[in-house]
Formats: C-alpha cells, structure tokens, sequence
C-alpha cells in the first residue's frame, strides 16, 4: 500500500487558517495607494482589519474611492480602476497629502513646534 504524501502543500492553509482567526474585512477591502503603484496585485495583509495602515509608506489605507467616495473591492483594487473612471493608484498623491494635512491639523505629528 503506497503512503501518500499529503499536507506537504499545507503552508498556504496554515497561513489561512491564521488569518481566519484574525478578524477579516469582509464588508469593507482596503488598500495602499502606492503599493498598488509600487505593483498591482491585492495584498493579503489588507485583508485584516486590524491593518490600518501600510507598514511600508506608513499612510492610512484607504477603503473608498477619492474622487466618488464608493466603496472599493478586490476587483476595483486589481483592475486599479474605480467605476467612476479613476485610477486607483494615482489616488495617492491627492488623498494622501489631504490625509496628512489632517493629520498636521489634529497635531498628530510630533514635529517641534516653534513656541518659546
Ligand atoms: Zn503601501
Ligand atoms: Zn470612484
């Protein structure tokens, strides 16, 4: 009787499994702008909910279209086009700035300021 090597293809379902215990953006996709412009492929990482923000550019992932404000998917994310017609890649150079003008504005920044 030969023995069949099964569960040697079992790191991918592993890995799965793990994240499956994470919490999972089900309802809502999220993605960097400008790692989809880095390369365009959706990130598993954005499947976590509790992965807010790229480790690599350190901005804030975004969930919705900057121009129309609708709510991107995986499909929208790999075609690196909205419905609307906008790229989602180029999204970046906007929101981005408009994301850490906010920040700026919040004081969130530790920049030393020039009081006496
Ligand atoms: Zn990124
Ligand atoms: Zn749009």
């Amino acid at each position: 009787m030969r023995v069949k090597a099964a569960g040697h293809n079992s790191s991918v379902n592993v890995i799965q499994k793990n994240l499956n215990v994470v919490a999972i953006r089900n309802t809502m996709k999220a993605f960097c702008p400008l790692c989809l412009k880095d390369k365009l492929y959706y990130r598993k990482v954005w499947d976590l909910s509790i992965y807010t923000r790229c480790y690599i550019h350190n901005c804030i992932l975004l969930s919705s279209c900057a121009i129309c404000g609708r709510r991107i998917t995986i499909t929208d994310i790999i075609n690196d086009l909205c419905k609307c017609g906008c790229k989602l890649s180029s999204i970046s150079t906007v929101a981005m700035s408009a994301i850490t003008f906010a920040k700026k504005e919040k004081g969130i920044f530790h920049e030393k300021s020039a009081n006496p």
